[in-house]
């Protein structure tokens, strides 16, 4: 709860961005405050520790995330990226947005067989960019223990995309 608060006051709204009627969440305080970024690497290294063998980190505010709790607890960070930005050979999965489609990537090499990989994002939203992660952690050879967001917009029901997977955020909206 003294997270929450911490990561609540760190957080700024942005109404209409990046366009009309969309209130966006900014977490670039968060990460420019040194103490305050500690401690949420901190807890989340607390919270899973020994319980997972990498992190995956979306790109790219859940690389910001994913890659200090995975040097904080000893482990490899996955890089899943948006299309086009890995060389190859990668696998890839399709999803749908809001409006259009995008697809997301990842060398299924970086991801060890049967592997206990968390996967970590800065917001979990409609759930589709999260759910699209858990398939290609699994079809890399993965296995997803859960999904980790540092705040969870609950009005866009993402954690029905995500049903059998346990959903941790630091922070509810
Ligand atoms: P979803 O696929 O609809 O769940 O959207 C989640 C993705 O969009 C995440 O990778 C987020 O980084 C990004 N996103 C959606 N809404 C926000 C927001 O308010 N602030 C920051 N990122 C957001």
């Amino acid at each position: 709860a003294e997270l929450a608060e911490l990561v609540r006051s760190h957080v700024r709204d942005v109404p209409d961005f990046p366009s009309e009627g969309v209130l966006f969440r900014d977490i670039t305080p968060l990460i420019a405050d040194g103490p305050a970024f500690d401690a949420l690497i901190t807890a989340l290294a607390d919270a899973y520790r020994g319980r997972i063998d990498a992190v995956a980190g979306l790109e790219s505010r859940g690389f910001i995330l994913a890659a200090p709790l995975a040097a904080r607890l000893g482990i490899g960070m996955v890089m899943v990226r948006k299309a086009g930005r890995l060389p190859g050979p990668v696998l890839g999965v399709d999803y749908s947005l809001e409006y259009g489609t995008a697809r997301l990537e990842v060398r299924a090499e970086t991801v060890q067989d049967g592997s206990r990989v968390l996967i970590l994002d800065d917001v979990l939203a409609t759930g589709g960019t999260a759910a699209a992660a858990i398939t290609l952690i699994e079809q890399a050879g993965g296995h997803v223990p859960g999904l980790a967001v540092l705040l969870e917009l609950e009005a866009l029901a993402g954690r029905r995309k995500l049903e059998g997977y346990e959903v941790q955020s630091v922070l509810t909206y």
